[in-house]
């Protein structure tokens, strides 16, 4: 699946809020949007009133960026979300928010949700015992995500005892056991990304 390859800190300038792409560089004072806060670009410093169409593609693309998830794919789960019980805006973040990669990330056991998509990619995590490669797998309740047996040894894993994170409610982790589970579904209060979803769905209603 394709992915965005460009500068990150770039894209959280462009928002103008912290994504938190970088690991622990997003929690220091290297931060670019702490250095340097206003948009990239020789006209960046010039701050434009959005329509309200900008405001909305703008919700759009920071939640693109924040689960690192491109255009078609972003638009599959708009529509699948659409299809669903609910409001289509919490269901899509949902959605989003059920990826493995973001699950990876959620649990502590990646910095970022890029560095999480590549753990995934290499093959450092089960679900429910079985190894899975594909950073969009859509976890469920009850799902048990583990570090693989054979990559509990990486220096990367074996300091994770140490790092202090706070786990969502809908998830439970067991440092020691290196795994987490799924315990319930994340409702909207649960998920604390600084999109206005309403925005997203009233874009794609159009
Ligand atoms: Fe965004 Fe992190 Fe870069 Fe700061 S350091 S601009 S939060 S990606």
């Amino acid at each position: 699946m394709a992915r965005y390859t460009g500068p990150s800190c770039k894209l959280c300038r462009r928002e103008g809020v912290k994504l938190y792409l970088k690991g622990d560089r997003c929690y220091s004072d290297k931060c670019a949007i702490v250095r340097r806060p206003y948009a990239p670009g020789q006209h960046g410093h010039n701050k434009k009133k959005l329509t309200n169409y900008g405001l909305q593609l703008r919700e759009k693309q920071k939640a693109k960026r924040i689960y690192g998830v491109l255009e078609s794919q972003f638009r599959k789960y708009y529509e699948e979300a659409e299809r669903q019980k609910g409001i289509a805006g919490e269901n899509l973040l949902r959605l989003l928010e059920m990826r493995l990669d973001n699950v990876v990330f959620r649990l502590g056991f990646a910095g970022s949700r890029a560095e999480a998509r590549q753990l995934v990619r290499h093959g450092h995590f089960t679900v429910n015992g079985k190894k899975v490669t594909i950073p969009s797998y859509q976890v469920r309740v009850n799902d048990v995500i583990a570090v693989k047996e054979g990559s509990k040894n990486l220096e990367k894993f074996k300091s994770l005892q140490e790092v202090a994170t706070t786990t969502p409610k809908w998830l439970t982790v067991d440092k020691e056991k290196m795994e987490g589970q799924v315990t319930a579904l994340p409702q909207r209060e649960d998920i604390d990304i600084p999109v206005n979803e309403t925005l997203i769905v009233e874009l794609y209603s159009k």
